[in-house]
């Protein structure tokens, strides 16, 4: 069914209602120092080629891929070099670089996942496979569309790296209508989604339509910080170019109040939807609607457009200590080869932290750390020994919890053991945000311990996004779906299928060049 277009530009914009959820924290630009002045924005944004990358086969939630090349084995840019073992619940792996496999070990990351890891020499030529290059004129079945995601290598780049086609393939079985893209990072220090959007808008909107289609929503909904005024335009105007090839889809700017952690899919329900969804419920279900990162859809209409799989990412490389850099890596670059091309960035004795600064995690080996396709900003923040004092009850903990604890409270429980009482007063609600730790005034790292508390229970709500398996690994019924077979580099979908001249209920167009139709 063909639904009328309503987005009306970004003239309307200013008028618009502005969504949010009550508590956690306004930063506002304090903490922002990746876009400190117009000067340091110009010359943010630069392309690190290292000197070796670091691939772990496990960057995303599910299990690790096995390595398909061997030491000394040449690989090229674009190469797969990991891929999931059959009817496991994983993604692909490639090289940013070209080069040669120098080492396959074990290797522990800083969240304390032990992966196999692929480490290849760069050669410096950037030689590429010739596969990698602009698809022409073509169309794509949703499955299609769905299978170049998958062998692309696609996670969620924002988050827990849940594989993109799984999300996607469970959003089209809920038949959802809004597709949501969020370009609301709110973290602080980290500005890497929003340097995406500047630079790469069109990238960014004909992903999410591309998808929004594959998965058959009617709603296309970009939301965004009310502060974000040039990255609004960016997506407004983008919009406008590309409408009329997607006729069938409603397009929407939802404005929301700056405020972290505003992108988590709980809060988001709260604010568009007035829905309190509790552990396990999920956007798909509960709102016919699905969320996805805007940093995604940039890799998801790199790999259908250009037939570009996920190996490399904007990372933001910032912190108080520091002056702000957005740069263009491959992914697997080790963490002292951002910090050493940032010139500015002095690392002695400050704290490198593989994440924000609000729940990222310290990294204690730069060297052998590596950039992940999660990992949206490294901050470098200034090492503070924080007086731990006894709690003061000053409650401003709670004040700020988005999820409406009493983090004191439930802290005390469980450090007397009492867990079905923590559980009880909402323990298990909890999404790491960090918010309490940061504004505690007598130090107290009351995150961590119930963060770790609340693990079990993010396990089974995740799981439940994908499968309903209820345990971390385990392959859906269909595991083949998420299968990638041999090496495969996206050959499988070659500019040749578009003659096959089926139509398709399923059949989406990209609206390339004309009859570019996704
Ligand atoms: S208790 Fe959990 S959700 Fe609440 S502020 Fe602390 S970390 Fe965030
Ligand atoms: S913010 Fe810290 S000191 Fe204040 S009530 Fe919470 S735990 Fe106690």
């Amino acid at each position: 069914m063909l639904l009328h277009h309503t987005f009306t530009g970004s003239d309307k914009v200013a008028d618009r209602r502005r969504y949010s959820f009550y508590r956690g924290l306004f930063t506002g630009d304090v903490l922002n120092f990746s876009k400190r002045s117009p000067f340091v924005k110009e010359i943010m944004f630069e392309r690190i080629y290292p000197t070796k990358i670091i691939l772990p086969m496990k960057m995303h939630y599910g299990v690790p891929a096995t390595p398909t090349v061997k030491v000394g084995d040449y690989v090229r840019i674009g190469q797969c070099i990991g891929v999931p073992e059959k009817g496991t619940f994983s993604v692909p792996v490639h090289s940013g670089i070209s080069g040669r496999v120098s080492d396959i070990s074990e290797i522990v990351l800083p969240n304390g996942i032990k992966t196999p890891a692929v480490t290849i020499l760069n050669d410096m030529k950037r030689t590429r496979l010739e596969s990698v290059k602009p698809r022409s004129g073509f169309k794509l079945t949703a499955r299609e569309a769905m299978g170049i995601i998958r062998d692309a290598g696609i996670c969620g780049m924002g988050g827990e790296g849940i594989p993109t086609a799984a999300k996607l393939r469970r959003a089209k079985q809920e038949a959802v209508q809004e597709f949501l893209v969020n370009c609301l990072q709110s973290e602080p220090y980290s500005t890497s989604d929003l340097v995406a959007i500047t630079e790469y808008p069109d990238y960014v909107v004909l992903g999410s339509c591309a998808c929004a289609r594959a998965v058959g929503a009617s709603k296309c909904v970009f939301l965004i910080s009310e502060n974000r005024k040039e990255q609004r335009q960016a997506i407004a105007n983008s919009i406008e170019r590309i409408k009329d090839d997607f006729k069938d889809l409603q397009f929407d700017i939802k404005l929301f109040r700056e405020r972290f952690p505003q992108g988590y899919y709980r809060l988001v329900a709260r604010a568009l939807y007035g829905k309190n969804l509790v552990l396990g419920e999920t956007l798909e279900k509960s709102c016919k609607a699905v969320l996805f990162n805007c940093s995604t859809m940039l890799a998801c209409w790199e790999a259908l457009s250009d037939n570009i799989p996920m190996m490399s990412r904007i990372v933001s490389v910032t912190g108080d200590a520091s002056g702000g850099h957005n740069m263009l890596v491959p992914i697997g670059t080790p963490v002292s080869e951002l910090l050493s091309n940032a010139q500015d960035i002095k690392n002695g004795s400050d704290r490198i932290v593989w994440g924000n600064c609000l729940t990222g995690i310290e990294i204690k080996d730069a060297e052998n750390t590596p950039v992940v396709k999660t990992t949206s900003v490294i901050s470098v923040v200034r090492r503070m020994d924080v007086p731990r004092t006894p709690c003061i009850h000053c409650g401003l903990c709670s004040e700020c919890c988005p999820m409406n604890l009493s983090p004191n409270t439930i802290y005390e429980m469980l450090n007397q053991g009492l867990g079905q009482k923590a559980a009880e007063e909402g323990a298990r609600d909890c999404i790491a945000c960090g918010c309490c730790s940061y504004v505690c005034p007598s130090g107290i790292d009351l995150t961590t311990s119930i963060a770790s508390f609340a693990g079990e229970g993010r396990i089974i709500e995740v799981n439940s996004l994908l499968d309903n398996s209820g345990s971390e690994g385990r392959a859906p019924d269909d595991a083949d779906m998420y299968y990638v077979g041999e090496a495969s580099l996206l050959e499988d979908y070659a500019d040749s299928d578009e003659d096959s001249g089926e139509s398709s209920p399923d059949s989406i167009t990209l609206p390339f060049e004309k009859d570019k139709k996704v």
